[in-house]
């Protein structure tokens, strides 16, 4: 048994993307041995983030940072506050940043972290004296030449913030590289806030068109109203899509002839829920998922396509704005049934992409303007996109055996061309 992940039959995300890397190594016909050197992450920290609460008593959160590969590169990975938040998480979300960094060709290794902490139920003041706290216990491993964190879940600009000062008081001077998604006004990317969504659309609108289906006047349905969900949607609307369903946890909101997403915005950014938004039917959070439209973009959590709902799923396309929404056994239900399904470590790649932007900006002390960076961004995920195609049909095999399979292999080519030290 690798590493000390307990047995089990209910699909996890580490247990998922164990097996997408067996997978993947099946298919290129390398053995065990090397299984277990890519499965296993390279340095893994837990540490304990004790925090003094607004009413003085004495809370005490657990925190990890996971750096799954440092092979290609500085480990790269977003930082996740969520109260579900544990160790076997983060090392899935970290081995998939290895494979999506590789995937995009950006010279990082793959990396993750999070406070197992409900970031709704605390006050500015003590979430900033928790990231600093978590900051300095993992400040050992991380720095713009080692591992460099940006915002997930739960997590923001200003979290990004304080984790860029906490270090670099602790060091002396400031170092604004040792994070991603930062404020502008601290060395951000133009852009940055919006990659993720963008590079979404864009691989949408592709397959889309993959599959002879018109974008103007095709349907989506968005499910997380977040970072990601949210600039997703409206972009494709921008291209024409009608967007006709967003949910976020609380619940879900639906227009056949297309929701308003100005009006939706306004809505959200008053009540912090898309729920009670008056000009669309409410619908229950689920339902998102099972509408019949040409779009789906999964943009909220890991698991959330399984097998127990997967025959529901009435969409053409699958496109994972989220991070592991389709657990292995949905996955390969999905290719069965013909749905297309645009993987993950493809799909939200836009985000990691302007991250490695903004990180060469840093190190140039130059900043490109907007036009630079979007365009940039697109090539990149133009680029990943026709690559993962081609592939796809040459060997046929899905997009997600496609990308992990090319992924995989420039990180197995980069350690044998490293050789094994000692
Ligand atoms: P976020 O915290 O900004 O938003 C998450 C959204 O999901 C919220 O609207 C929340 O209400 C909703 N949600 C949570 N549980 C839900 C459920 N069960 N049903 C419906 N909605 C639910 O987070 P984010 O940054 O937008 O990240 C979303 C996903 O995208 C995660 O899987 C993350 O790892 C992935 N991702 C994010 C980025 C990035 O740049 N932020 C980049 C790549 C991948």
């Amino acid at each position: 048994m690798l590493l000390d992940t307990p047995v089990t039959s209910v699909p996890t995300p580490l247990t998922d993307a164990r097996r997408q890397l067996r997978q993947a190594l099946n298919i290129l016909e390398y053995g065990d041995d090397v299984f277990e050197m890519l499965v296993t992450p390279r340095r893994e920290l837990s540490v304990a983030v004790p925090l003094r609460t607004d009413d003085g008593t004495m809370l005490t959160l657990r925190g990890y940072r996971v750096q799954h590969s440092l092979t290609r590169g500085p480990a790269k990975g977003g930082l996740r506050f969520a109260p579900g938040v544990n160790l076997d998480e983060v090392r899935a979300l970290a081995m998939w940043m290895t494979w999506k960094c590789a995937l995009v060709d950006l010279p990082y290794g793959g990396a993750k972290g999070g406070i197992a902490i409900d970031p709704t139920r605390h006050s500015l003041g003590e979430l900033e004296r928790a990231t600093r706290r978590y900051t300095s216990e993992i400040l050992p491993i991380i720095g713009p030449d080692r591992d460099i964190p940006a915002p997930d879940i739960g997590t923001s600009e200003q979290t990004m913030a304080w984790i860029m000062d906490t270090y670099s008081a602790n060091v002396g001077y400031t170092v604004p590289d040792v994070v991603t998604g930062k404020p502008l006004s601290l060395g951000g990317s133009l852009g940055r806030a919006t990659a993720t969504s963008r590079g979404v659309a864009l691989v949408a609108i592709a397959a889309l068109e993959h599959r002879g289906i018109r974008v103007e006047g095709s349907t989506a349905s968005v499910q997380g109203y977040g970072k990601v969900g949210r600039s997703a949607a409206r972009f494709l609307a921008d291209a024409g899509v009608r967007v006709i369903c967003v949910s976020d946890e609380h619940g879900a909101v639906h227009r056949a002839g297309g929701l308003d997403l100005d009006a939706l915005d306004r809505h959200v950014d008053m009540h912090r829920t898309v729920l009670g938004f008056d000009r669309a039917d409410a619908l229950a959070a689920g339902d998102a998922l099972t509408l019949e439209v040409d779009l789906l973009v999964p943009a909220a959590v890991e698991g959330v396509i399984t097998a127990s709902n997967v025959d529901e799923v009435r969409a053409r396309i699958v496109v994972e704005g989220a991070n592991g929404p389709t657990t292995t056994d949905a996955d390969e239900r999905l290719a069965e049934r013909g749905i297309l399904v645009v993987p993950d470590i493809l799909a939200n790649a836009g985000g990691v992409v302007v991250s490695y932007f903004e990180w060469a900006q840093g190190r140039q002390t130059y900043r490109w303007s907007l036009e630079t960076v979007e365009q940039r961004l697109r090539e990149r995920m133009t680029a990943a996109w026709n690559e993962v195609l081609t592939h796809s049909i040459r060997h046929r095999t899905t997009l997600r055996q496609s990308a992990m399979t090319i992924a995989v292999a420039r990180v197995y080519d980069a350690h044998l061309n490293r050789g094994l030290y000692p």
